[in-house]
């Protein structure tokens, strides 16, 4: 099974991954993290970039992003996948989809976490406040979050559309607690 897991910053993706990784035997695929550890490489010139943009809130260019998820795919091709951040434009998902036909898969499903953005912006302050300074993310203060948001409305949401008319969109309500958000993701896989 693949999935994706749609939603905007702060909608639990993350945690709701998680939670598929450690109950149901899924690898999580979070272009978030993939990013960040080649950032962590700072003497590379091309993880500064990174870095740079990543903490601006905009997307990080759509070719270094799908090289490194390209490389998973087909590395992991048969087993139980969930992308997380991945696709956050419709370039991507058009070409998300092309490489999953090229070794013979699809996408199952598409869950779309669906959240009030007043409440997304108290959860992350929330993060932001609830972290030591050397634990938070680089990109978790209110000037990158408003802009993170931005371009999720702008770029991100237009997916919604797409995998709307292909009949695999499912959308959840990411406003009610963890544990229900995963009964809701646990009733759409089984
Ligand atoms: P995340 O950990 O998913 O919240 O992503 C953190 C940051 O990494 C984003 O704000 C972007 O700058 C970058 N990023 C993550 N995934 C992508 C993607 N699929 N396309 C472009 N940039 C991305």
């Amino acid at each position: 099974m693949k999935l994706v897991l749609l939603g905007p910053p702060g909608s639990g993706k993350g945690t709701q991954s998680k939670f598929l990784v450690e109950k149901h035997n899924f690898i999580q695929l979070a272009t978030g993290d993939l990013l960040r550890e080649k950032v962590s490489n700072k003497d590379s010139s091309l993880g500064k970039e990174i870095s740079e943009i990543m903490n601006s809130g905009e997307l990080v260019p759509d070719n270094i992003v799908i090289q490194l998820i390209v490389e998973k795919i087909s590395e992991l091709k048969n087993k139980k996948l969930i992308f997380d951040g991945f696709p956050r434009n419709l370039n991507q998902a058009i070409v998300l989809d092309e490489s999953l036909n090229k070794i013979s898969v699809s996408l199952d499903k598409v869950i779309f976490i669906d959240v009030d953005y007043k409440i997304l912006k108290d959860r992350i302050l929330a993060r932001i406040n609830e972290t030591n300074e050397e634990d938070r993310r680089s990109d978790d203060n209110t000037d990158t979050l408003i802009k993170r948001i931005e371009v999720y409305k702008s770029n991100t949401l237009p997916i919604v559309k797409y995998y709307k008319k292909m009949g695999i969109l499912k959308e959840i309500n990411g406003m009610s607690s963890i544990k229900d958000v995963s009964q809701q993701i646990f009733n759409i896989i089984s």
